[in-house]
């Protein structure tokens, strides 16, 4: 049951969108059976007390539907209890849920019809990077998406976007095409068994429906991937959080797709694709005109200064963790002065997006200069300092440090 759940209701990063079939749901449905006739009961007396509008009523479905699957993937998961951890997820949740049930946003697919849900964040002891919703207001975060995220600025872009798909109804209208689907399919086989196919003729028109099922589902749920990228986008822009975050956490997950051994691909094939979810998201924040500073929701690497270990009143420049350069007293400026001087200069290139082609070394004398201001000069007195090296040899690691790091931060950057 639990893979069927994953397949109904996990659509962040969806493996497989095949709704589970009527058996597995009457299996599933059977051990809920004494709470559910209790519940139905319970409902239907409520509903003699007040007659309830159809919107009213739609929204009761969903939550008892979300209920009833909620209480179904808490019997296969362990929830992570760590009460800061819960506090942070909820925080974030509860100011995107209000926005989302005060706010009509448009919807490209679902319907934008406001009802007032009750949300509820869990988090799931599991390592998967996996978020996943289910109706009526049910969010349920995998332990492994809140060690991928880097600032709380992605992990509300994930649950603006698990939101969404709540609140603009997805599932119901996923579950409506799906229906439809399968009356076709029931039609089309008949027709063929009536026409006395032979096994073979029905086994490849099987086939062949099971393809189209696959297909058109694709391309439902890519529909609803994407109406809830751009609801997401909506919300985020109203709320505390910075609306970058579901880029560069959208941009990460391209990243790392890609680096997934190739053999994964066939298991993934329905697999909501990152990069073309990434460009989406991109044009849609630049229509916004939001100022997009990847730097500012990512843990990405910065200019630090230290003090040296070794030689007292020496002072060195770090990047991206790593060594950079040991800055000698020159010229009446001090070694802390020279370093930090480097430091502040670097910080303010990074967070302005300098990129590797931003960077020039020339060898006489030894310099490195990023978008034609000097960023540093390596003299005799470094040279002296840091002997054995020669001034090639300090210029070579100084660049080489800001190198790896421009690499790290452009493959980052999918675009
Ligand atoms: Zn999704």
């Amino acid at each position: 049951m639990a893979a069927a759940l994953g397949a109904l209701f996990a659509l962040t990063l969806c493996a497989a969108t095949i709704p589970a079939t009527s058996s597995e749901k009457e299996a599933g449905a059977a051990t809920e059976e004494k709470t559910a006739v209790k519940e139905e009961k319970a409902a239907a007396k409520k509903a003699s007390e007040k007659a309830l509008t159809p919107e009213e009523r739609a929204a009761e479905t969903e939550k008892k539907q979300g209920r009833e699957a909620s209480a179904e993937l808490e019997k296969q998961y362990k929830l992570v209890k760590d009460e800061a951890v819960n506090a942070r997820v909820e925080r974030i949740g509860k100011e995107l849920a209000k926005l989302a049930n005060e706010t009509e946003v448009h919807a490209h697919y679902g319907s934008p019809k406001i009802a007032k849900f009750d949300y509820v964040f869990k988090v799931l002891d599991d390592k998967d990077v996996n978020a996943l919703s289910m109706p009526g207001g049910f969010v349920y975060i995998n332990k492994g998406l809140l060690d991928y995220v880097q600032s709380d600025d992605e992990l509300a872009a994930v649950i603006a976007h698990e939101i969404a798909h709540i609140s603009h109804h997805h599932m119901q209208s996923l579950l409506k095409e799906q229906s439809k689907l399968n009356n076709q399919i029931a039609v089309a086989l008949l027709a063929a068994i009536v026409a006395k196919g032979s096994a073979g003729d029905v086994g490849n028109l099987m086939m062949g429906a099971q393809m189209v099922q696959i297909a058109r589902l694709n391309g439902y749920s890519r529909q609803a991937e994407k109406d809830a990228d751009m609801t997401a986008i909506a919300y985020l822009a109203m709320s505390k959080s910075n609306p970058v975050g579901i880029l560069t956490f959208m941009e990460r997950l391209a990243r790392d797709e890609v680096a997934r051994p190739a053999i994964e691909w066939g298991i993934y094939q329905t697999h909501p694709y990152p990069a073309e979810r990434s460009r989406d998201i991109l044009d849609e924040l630049r229509k916004r005109n939001v100022p997009i500073d990847r730097r500012a929701v990512t843990q990405a690497a910065m200019a630090e200064l230290k003090k040296s270990e070794k030689k007292p009143d020496i002072f060195e420049a770090w990047v991206g963790g790593a060594k950079m350069f040991e800055a000698a007293a020159v010229d009446g400026q001090s070694s802390e002065d020279r370093a930090k001087a480097i430091v502040e200069k670097l910080n303010t290139l990074l967070n302005s997006g300098i990129s590797l082609r931003d960077i020039r070394r020339t060898s006489d004398p030894p310099t490195i200069s990023a978008r034609g201001e000097l960023l540093l000069q390596v003299t005799e007195a470094d040279a002296s300092l840091s002997a054995p090296m020669t001034a090639a040899d300090i210029l070579r690691e100084a660049y080489n440090a800001l190198y790896r790091t421009l690499v790290e931060q452009d493959l980052q950057q999918v675009y």
